[in-house]
């Protein structure tokens, strides 16, 4: 009995040790959430429940599951918050992975991270269609609910009436100053990434000028619209219509038709700047994008004044974001425009590489 324990014991610890992470590639920095069995009345973390915990990157991730049902099916989703009451059937999901626990009741899925809702559970097997996208059982006793969000770079959110939304975050981070841009090789990644969603008609914009660093309007306007005319010109395609007055009473990340440039606090620590992009479901084209400008960090010319953050560095990135554009987190991609770290300092973002116009030829032709 007390070998046999022991044998258990190290399994555990096996499936959660340091080796359990060699799958993480850490171009980024690895984040970590904590699910936990929970009463599907009270939705109180039960004490002593199942729990299980995911490391991860942009990229991957690792995921160890503790105190599971023995040999049984177990599948890691995404969830996305429905916009309203809505029946679970209807509720959509990504899956990451899955894997069949163990005697003693563990699981450990690993693999790429992929983009969904901002919650992750781990569910049955049996009552979730990773094909559609849905839940086909509903069993909430016998699942693992998140007890942080995922704050990983891109993110998706229901908004009812078929409109999803995408949020993209470009981090401070890893980005050297100034850092040269290379030759695009001919191996390696192909350092671009698609949403699957685009315009279908030139969208107009809007640019609050309103700003805490005395940047003139003229200087914010100007800098955008340079932004907006070098992805212009990488397609035939109109993408930018007029600019129009900015109306009294809008916000960044709300649907309300405007394409919305401004300056305000996004409350994630180390976040440069946010694009938000909704999306119609039923028609897959993009409908609206919002770009904010985080005052957490101080924004100007870099080129003029060392050290601030480059404001036409970082919207030529965030407008990608808005024509319907991911970010890639790849190392040797560090020389791309949709690379999605940058600071103080870096310009590289400026002038689009050859993946960043291939990516926006694909959507809107050469
Ligand atoms: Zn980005």
């Amino acid at each position: 009995m007390t070998l046999l324990m022991t044998g258990t014991a190290v399994l555990a610890m096996k499936a959660n040790g340091p080796a359990a992470f060699n799958g993480l590639n850490h171009a980024g920095q690895a984040a970590q959430l904590y699910l936990y069995e929970k009463d599907p009345v009270t939705w109180e973390v039960i004490d002593s429940g199942a729990w299980g915990k995911m490391t991860y990157t942009e990229e991957n991730f690792v995921f160890n599951g503790h105190g599971l049902e023995p040999k049984t099916e177990y599948t890691l989703i995404r969830y996305m918050d429905p916009a309203e009451e809505e029946p679970w059937s209807t509720h959509s999901v990504v899956c990451l992975g899955e894997d069949t626990s163990s005697r003693d009741g563990a699981a450990h899925i690993m693999g790429e991270m992929i983009t969904g809702g901002q919650k992750v559970w781990l569910v049955l097997s049996d009552d979730v269609d990773c094909g559609t996208g849905k839940m086909i059982g509903w069993n909430p006793s016998e699942y693992l609910f998140e007890y942080n969000l995922i704050t990983d770079a891109s993110y998706i959110t229901n908004h009812g009436n078929g409109i999803y939304s995408y949020t993209h975050l470009i981090k401070d981070g890893e980005a050297k100053q100034n850092q040269a841009k290379k030759a695009s090789g001919t191996s390696g990644p192909a350092c671009y990434k698609l949403m699957g969603h685009a315009w279908d008609y030139t969208p107009y914009y809007t640019i609050n000028p309103t700003n805490s660093d005395g940047l003139t309007e003229e200087f914010i306007v100007g800098t955008i619209e340079t932004s907006i005319q070098t992805w212009d010109a990488s397609t035939s395609f109109p993408l930018f219509g007029s600019r129009l007055p900015t109306p009294k009473v809008i916000s960044w990340g709300v649907n309300d038709g405007h394409n919305y440039y401004s300056f305000g606090d996004y409350p994630t620590d180390g976040v440069i700047a946010v694009c938000r992009t909704w999306y119609n479901t039923g028609t897959d084209y993009i409908v609206e994008y919002d770009i904010m400008f985080d005052e957490d960090f101080t924004w100007g010319d870099a080129t003029v004044t060392s050290g601030v953050m480059d404001l036409q560095n970082i919207a030529t990135h965030e407008i990608g974001h808005g024509m319907g554009l991911l970010d890639v987190y790849q190392r040797p991609c560090n020389y791309v425009t949709m690379y999605g770290y940058s600071t103080e300092g870096d310009t590289a973002k400026r002038t689009l590489e050859t993946p960043d116009i291939l990516a926006m030829q694909l959507n809107y032709g050469v």
